[in-house]
């Protein structure tokens, strides 16, 4: 029995007292069992192998004992390092989970391969850091979905056409076009994530919440390893042959590169002089002269700039009073 009119047709029952929707009846019957997911799983999978790139991540993640379970989750999935887990949530599309799954696989394999987002990272390496495999895991998904494309099934890059990620698959196909470099085209989606304001800014959101932890001491030695974008991108933007697709990392340094707002320039300012006063410190080392600020009115400063209190703009006054909201 698999849905509520299957149970109500069943026997005699005309009535079930769970509202006049069936809202208790629908909500246990679209509770996926073991074997649904399993199914689904089994089809996600499928759909997967289809792709070099599918059957490579596959792989991987069969040799890194990386599990893979269901669970209402918000977004599409996620990859939980602590447990090597990834989450997929079991309400979004078979297409939506492919890329997921390619996404989140590429994110297990960064963390195989360097330290991601320590703690131990100076403000501006955790920043270039984040974005970094951000980045790198979206240019993946791509990867993934021209492959599918050239074999007939273009579903999986119409999906990615339908999420706020399209830019990168059309930066993508555009290079793949022109070029028909598959690495090129690789670059000029992992490039493009960085114009996509909102989810840059979404990310930066979490990675200046994370400097809170350090700050409160979480970690023996906060904000101290410094790693150069090309040492990170030597080992992270690399190809299924483990060769480099960024033509020139240094580009990665640029202000626009790593580019917070006026709200995000507060709480990082605030987190940093927590651990300056409690370190009792000064706040050389800590890469503050690359990180950069775009104000309100669209002036750009750097944050050690904005660390010296130099700038005070109406919405850093907002920011500020709003306390610790964000
Ligand atoms: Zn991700």
């Amino acid at each position: 029995m698999s849905s509520v009119k299957d149970f109500m047709n069943a026997g005699e029952i005309k009535k079930f007292s769970c509202g006049k929707n069936f809202g208790f009846l629908n909500r246990l019957f679209s509770r996926m069992s073991d074997a649904d997911k399993a199914e689904k799983l089994r089809k996600i999978k499928d759909l997967v192998s289809q792709s070099e790139t599918g059957r490579e991540t596959l792989a991987f993640l069969e040799k890194n004992e990386t599990k893979i379970v269901f669970e209402k989750s918000k977004g599409y999935g996620f990859y939980a390092p602590e447990k090597n887990t990834i989450v997929l949530n079991r309400k979004a599309s078979d297409q939506d989970l492919a890329l997921t799954l390619i996404h989140e696989a590429r994110h297990a394999k960064q963390d195989k391969t360097m330290d991601n987002i320590s703690l131990e990272m100076t403000p501006e390496t955790l920043l270039k850091n984040g974005f970094m495999i951000e980045a790198d895991a979206c240019a993946a998904e791509c990867v993934f979905a021209h492959e599918m494309m050239e074999k007939g099934n273009r579903s999986f890059f119409d999906a990615q056409q339908k999420s706020i990620y399209a830019p990168i698959g059309a930066a993508f196909e555009k290079e793949m076009a022109e070029s028909g470099n598959a690495n090129k085209a690789r670059e000029a989606a992992m490039l493009k994530w960085y114009d996509l304001d909102v989810v840059r800014e979404s990310y930066g959101d979490q990675y200046v919440a994370l400097t809170k932890f350090a700050a409160e001491k979480w970690v023996e030695d906060p904000f101290t390893k410094s790693v150069p974008v090309k040492e990170m991108a030597d080992k992270l933007c690399v190809d299924a042959q483990g060769k480099g697709y960024l033509s020139d990392p240094s580009v990665l340094d640029r202000p626009e590169k790593i580019m917070l707002d006026d709200c995000q320039s507060v709480e990082l300012k605030r987190n940093i002089y927590g651990f300056c006063q409690a370190k009792k410190r000064g706040l050389d080392g800590l890469g503050l002269d690359k990180i950069f600020t775009r104000h309100y009115d669209g002036k750009v400063t750097t944050f050690l700039f904005d660390m010296n209190g130099e700038t005070r703009s109406p919405v850093m006054t907002a920011c500020l009073k709003r306390g610790a909201e964000r």
